[in-house]
């Protein structure tokens, strides 16, 4: 695999470099180079529009200069757009050519199936498992995922895409199963709580279904909305939480909890080899920027010099943990033999006042790195905290750390100055 340079230095908490992510562990080689991984999504921030003067052909000539500046070599393996401010119209390239993949031996290529594959969290493991050379197969109704995260994978060999609704039997050939399917983001599961908590149930139970029967590994992505509005602090995974059953965010809590519930039910009754993993907020490139998260609302509304929006008195309290490092440890939890639930956060905690001045500042810099002049510095203001909102949440690793020797490596600054770069690219291909 080739390690091309781009001009992009990512220190760790220890102030290591990062070049690479993931390991390998417990038999399982999960490691990739982070210049490929970052080939992509994170496309150049300096996106060339065409201009009155130019032709199609010359803004393509430009763009690809720029695309060589930034991604040093990889530009024949990202699909480009070109968007064309007149008629409000984006022009979509295909691949010419796919990134280059790891030749595994067939005992060692493994058929996965991950379920919501086209959202933030999976299109980051597809692409971590389709450069290990694995078969992966998407499942996706596209509710808030999209096509667009995975498309750079369409027509490979190794990968397929299948719009299906998880509420429905699904039948395929596999190895593991990573099941995500189901939306994450506070607006979104509660635009349809029937469905939301239709998807948890259902989707969980076919999908266990289906693992019973091919006698595949299970993963299912559980929550720390589990713990609720936490009366112990930081969670470990033996706390039993504090949820209110019928507010607005039940769907979600009580729908992984339920899901956890019926995952435990095939262990026991059926030998159903499962994992659990009990994802902390996580943030990264690729996350929808409209679906009302906290991260993408901050840098989305300080990218476009808009007031950023604190709920309440912004002394809640949260643990951002950098998207690398979710797909690391879900690697290595499907791969390990732990099937007690594992939580999966960073313990960097922050308030979201705090949080919303960090943002600020990071966007601050790449602006000014990139000679962007504002107006005026945006404003934090404060708005109704919704209800049930926890009040603090920090995971305790310890068990990750323990079963998995696995912790988080990156900073809070340097996800972030990624996810900034990842979202002006964005606006300036004008889907954002
Ligand atoms: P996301 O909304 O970006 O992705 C979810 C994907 O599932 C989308 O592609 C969506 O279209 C798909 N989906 C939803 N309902 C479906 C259905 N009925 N059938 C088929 N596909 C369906 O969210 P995400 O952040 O990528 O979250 C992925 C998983 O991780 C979810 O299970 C979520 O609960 C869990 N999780 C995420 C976080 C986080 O901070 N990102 C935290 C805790 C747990
Ligand atoms: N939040 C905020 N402003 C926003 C979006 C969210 O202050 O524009 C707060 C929200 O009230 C919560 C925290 O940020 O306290 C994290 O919210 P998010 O929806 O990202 O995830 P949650 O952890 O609540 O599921």
């Amino acid at each position: 695999m080739p390690s091309p340079i781009i001009p992009i230095r990512t220190l760790d908490k220890n102030g290591e470099e990062i070049t690479t992510v993931g390991f390998t562990r417990f038999g399982f080689d999960s490691e990739v180079h982070l210049d490929v991984l970052r080939s992509l999504y994170l496309r150049p921030h300096y996106i060339l529009t065409v201009g009155a003067d130019d032709s199609e052909a010359e803004a393509v000539t430009k763009q690809e200069a720029q695309h060589a500046k930034f991604t040093a070599g990889l530009a024949a393996y990202q699909s480009k757009s070109i968007f064309h401010p007149a008629s409000q119209s984006i022009s979509y390239t295909t691949l010419s050519r796919f990134p280059p993949v790891r030749l595994l031996a067939p005992s060692a290529r493994k058929r996965v199936l991950v379920t919501g594959g086209a959202g933030f969290v999976g299109s980051h493991l597809v692409d971590r498992l389709m450069l290990l050379g694995h078969e992966v197969t998407v499942i996706d109704n596209f509710f808030t995922g999209s096509k667009t995260t995975v498309s750079h994978w369409v027509g490979h060999p190794n990968f397929e895409l299948v719009r299906h609704d998880v509420v429905e039997p699904f039948m395929i050939e596999c190895d593991q199963i990573y099941h995500l399917a189901c939306p994450a983001s506070p607006p979104h599961y509660q635009f349809n709580a029937v469905k939301t908590i239709k998807t948890s149930f259902m989707g969980t139970l076919n999908m266990l279904g289906l693992a019973k029967r091919t006698k595949a590994r299970f993963l299912i992505s559980s929550t720390s909305e589990v713990y609720g509005d936490p009366e112990v602090h930081p969670q470990p995974e033996d706390y039993w939480g504090h949820v209110n059953p019928i507010g607005p965010r039940a769907c979600y809590d009580e729908g992984k909890r339920v899901a956890e519930t019926l995952t435990y039910g095939f262990h026991r009754q059926d030998g159903v080899d499962v994992r659990v993993a009990r994802i902390f907020n996580t943030y990264g490139p690729r996350m929808n920027p409209f679906d009302g998260r906290v991260v993408s609302n901050f840098i989305v509304q300080a990218l476009k010099g808009e007031d950023m929006t604190v709920y309440g008195d912004g002394k809640q309290t949260r643990s951002f943990q950098y998207i690398h490092d979710l797909i690391d440890g879900l690697i290595a939890l499907m791969n390990s033999d732990e099937t007690r639930p594992v939580n999966l956060g960073n313990s960097d905690e922050f308030t979201i006042g705090e949080f919303a001045e960090l943002v600020r500042e990071i966007v601050e810099k790449v602006q000014e790195e990139d000679g962007v002049k504002l107006p005026r510095r945006v404003q934090i203001i404060y708005k109704p905290m919704p209800t049930d909102d926890p009040q603090k949440r920090r995971p305790d690793t310890t068990r990750a750390k323990q079963s998995l020797q696995w912790q988080p490596r990156w900073t809070v600054r340097m996800g972030l100055e990624e996810m900034v770069r990842y979202y002006k690219a964005k606006m300036a291909e004008g889907s954002i």
